[in-house]
This record gives C-alpha cells, sequence and structure tokens, in this order.
C-alpha cells in the first residue's frame, strides 16, 4: 500500500491508531497542547484490521502503531490498555476487549466481573487499568510510555461517563468510580492520560 501523505505537513500530524471513539475523545484532549493536528484512522482514511496478538500492553501497542505507520509519513501514536483484578489473577488484563467476546455489552462484561467478586471483601477488589503508548516515527525510531491508575471493583455500575470497565473503577481517594468523573478529571488521574503525558513529554524532547 502506498503512504498516504498529506500536501498540510505530516511532520505536524500526528496520527491515532484507534477505532474507539471513546478513547479517540480522550486523546485528542490531552494532546490538544502539542500544537499539533491529532487525527484517527478513520479522519486519516486507514482502514486495516490489526491483529494484537502480543503477550504485553507495549507488544500490542507496537504492534498497532507499526502497522499504522506502514501507511502513512505521520507520526504514529497507539495504546494498548486493559483491566487487571489481583482476585482474578490480573484478568482480564492484555485480554480486556476480548474478555467475554469482542461484541458482548459492557452492561454484561461489569456484570460478569460483579457476580465473580461476589463476597470479595473490599480490600481484595483491589484492580488498576494498565496502559502502554507506542509512537512510531517517520524515521522509524520508537518509544513506549507506560501508568496505571489503582482502583477497587464496585458492586453495582455507577456513572454515565467513560466507556468500558469504567462504570465498575472505584477510586476510593475520589470516592467515585471513572465513569462518575469529568473527562477532564478523568484523563487527569487516568492510566492513559499519565502514559500519554509521559510520551508528550518524550516527543517534544526529540
Ligand atoms: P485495547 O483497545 O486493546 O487497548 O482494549 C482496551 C480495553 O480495556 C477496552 O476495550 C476496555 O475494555 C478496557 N479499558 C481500557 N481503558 C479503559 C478505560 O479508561 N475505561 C474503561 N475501560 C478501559
Amino acid at each position: 500500500m502506498g503512504k498516504n501523505s498529506n500536501a498540510a505537513g505530516s511532520e505536524n500530524q500526528i496520527l491515532f491508531a484507534t477505532g474507539n471513539n471513546g478513547k479517540m475523545k480522550e486523546i485528542k484532549r490531552i494532546l490538544e497542547d502539542l500544537g499539533m493536528e491529532i487525527c484517527s484512522m478513520k479522519e486519516a482514511g486507514i482502514f486495516i484490521d490489526i491483529e494484537e496478538n502480543g503477550t504485553t500492553y507495549e507488544e500490542n501497542a507496537l504492534i498497532k502503531a507499526r502497522a499504522v505507520a506502514a501507511c502513512t509519513d505521520k507520526i504514529v501514536l497507539a495504546d494498548d490498555s486493559g483491566l487487571e483484578i489481583d482476585y482474578l489473577d490480573r484478568e482480564p488484563g492484555v485480554h480486556s476487549a476480548r474478555y467475554m467476546g469482542e461484541d458482548t455489552s459492557y452492561t454484561i462484561k461489569n456484570a460478569n466481573l460483579i457476580s465473580r467478586l461476589e463476597g470479595v471483601p473490599e480490600e481484595q477488589r483491589t484492580a488498576r487499568f494498565v496502559c502502554a503508548i507506542a509512537a512510531v516515527l517517520p524515521d522509524g525510531r520508537e518509544l513506549t510510555t507506560r501508568a496505571t491508575v489503582e482502583g477497587r471493583i464496585g458492586y453495582e455500575e455507577k456513572g454515565q461517563g467513560g466507556f468500558g470497565y469504567d462504570p465498575v473503577f472505584y477510586i476510593p481517594e475520589l470516592g467515585k468510580t471513572t465513569a462518575e468523573l469529568t473527562e477532564d478529571e478523568k484523563n487527569e488521574v487516568s492510566h492513559r492520560g499519565k502514559a500519554l503525558r509521559l510520551m508528550k513529554e518524550a516527543l517534544r524532547k526529540l
């Protein structure tokens, strides 16, 4: 496939390799002060299926970023993230999106997690969201960053914001689930917010 270059100057553009609208919204907000145009795969007209067969978040993020970088001259960023529940041996982990099937609703996935933790006391309900960000630059250089946010699995879904497992991810210090936070509040504390800010600093230093 030919590289999808752009007369507007691809060095000032970042393509974020995700098809998830919830994530894209968060990412645009976090990276807006970088002074670069942030576009999605859809906006760049890149429609490819990427098999995420890595065993770590970093590997999967790099697989996605490399695959998209092969189709564009822009800087490509990709993330891979997941929810680790200590009581379930860190499940669903790198398989978070595929847990119970990619097309299963999060109402069902969240209800399933709550039922698997039935009777488990508060102090054993610890969990974290993990996020790795990978960057592939037009000259082939690669960077990765990683961050986490610690919390607990709640007893019922709470909140309307965010996406995915947010309604069951409770942050004791805030007394709220990540679905009860505003977008800015979530970005401030989230795994993705922190990993993206680390990536932003790494890109600024280049
Ligand atoms: P990825 O697209 O392969 O990174 O899949 C990550 C999956 O982890 C998502 O589809 C969600 O199931 C879950 N996940 C990651 N970050 C979040 C978050 O901020 N809130 C809720 N769920 C998340």
